[in-house]
């Protein structure tokens, strides 16, 4: 009798287990599903044609960024609260800033504003090292965590103010902000190596998104999409 009892229990919970598996994967197909969706309707039909940076995107699984009380809204074309008063931009707009750094495998990447680690984890993919700075300590003790379980080894995440830079890991080849100063920060500009490029979105209730270069020492700034960023804050001293 005892013996049927404890068998009859170890079958519940082994099919159990059997269903959570399947649900799993369930749940990962049609995720993968509304990633390929996003890729075609909300990024490549708007313009971004790097294959590098599409295949990016596809591969990254932002629902995991996300927190769990909205994460059936990963692949929804809009940013997302991911706690603290921040936001995760919108897909669309984190493969347009990823495309325009051109990255081709070989740089080094400064990030500020590292929010969920969703756009550092796409650049991850693209660069050889990343170098993520979050003013906020929850959230970078939280994306470091998630880096580190999603297996991330070249992302370096830091708690500080990304209003001056990163000098211990400087030239950056490239630098990305996601969050909007009024002015482009002085530090981030010097430690941009010789014809590396920012973007960056600039002002405070209007602002403009801007890709900076930097060639012989001179600086050029072109202004590319009107945008809307969670503004860059100052530390409290
Ligand atoms: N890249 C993020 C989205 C970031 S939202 C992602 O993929 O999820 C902008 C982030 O910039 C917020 O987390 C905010 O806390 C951070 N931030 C604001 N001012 C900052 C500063 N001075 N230095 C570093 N991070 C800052």
């Amino acid at each position: 009798m005892k013996k049927t009892l404890i068998l009859s229990f170890l079958i519940v919970v082994c099919m159990d287990s059997g269903c959570r598996n399947a649900r799993t994967e369930d749940t990962d197909k049609s995720y993968s599903i509304l990633r390929q969706q996003m890729v075609e309707t909300q990024i490549k039909s708007r313009g971004v044609s790097n294959k590098r940076v599409l295949n990016a995107m596809l591969k990254v699984e932002r629902h995991k960024f996300i927190p769990e009380e909205i994460r059936h809204m990963a692949y929804e074309d809009c940013p997302l609260p991911i706690g603290e008063g921040q936001t995760i931009s919108q897909p669309y707009i984190v493969a347009y800033m990823t495309e325009l750094l051109n990255l081709e495998g070989n740089e080094k990447v400064l990030e500020i504003g590292t929010g969920s680690g969703y756009q550092a984890a796409i650049l991850a993919q693209l660069c050889k090292e990343v170098y993520t700075i979050e003013i906020i300590p929850g959230l970078a003790i939280k994306a470091k965590k998630l880096l580190r379980n999603m297996n991330y080894k070249n992302i370096k995440v830091k708690i500080g103010d990304g209003y001056k830079g990163w000098d211990k890991y400087a030239p950056f080849d490239c630098i990305i902000v996601t969050c909007a100063p009024e002015e482009i920060p002085q530090p981030l500009i010097d430690q941009l190596a010789e014809g590396g490029g920012i973007v960056i979105p600039v002002g405070k209730y209007y602002q403009e998104l801007f890709l900076v270069t930097k060639t012989k020492g001179e600086l050029i700034k072109k202004s590319v999409l009107p945008v809307r960023f969670v503004p860059m804050i100052h530390q409290k001293k």
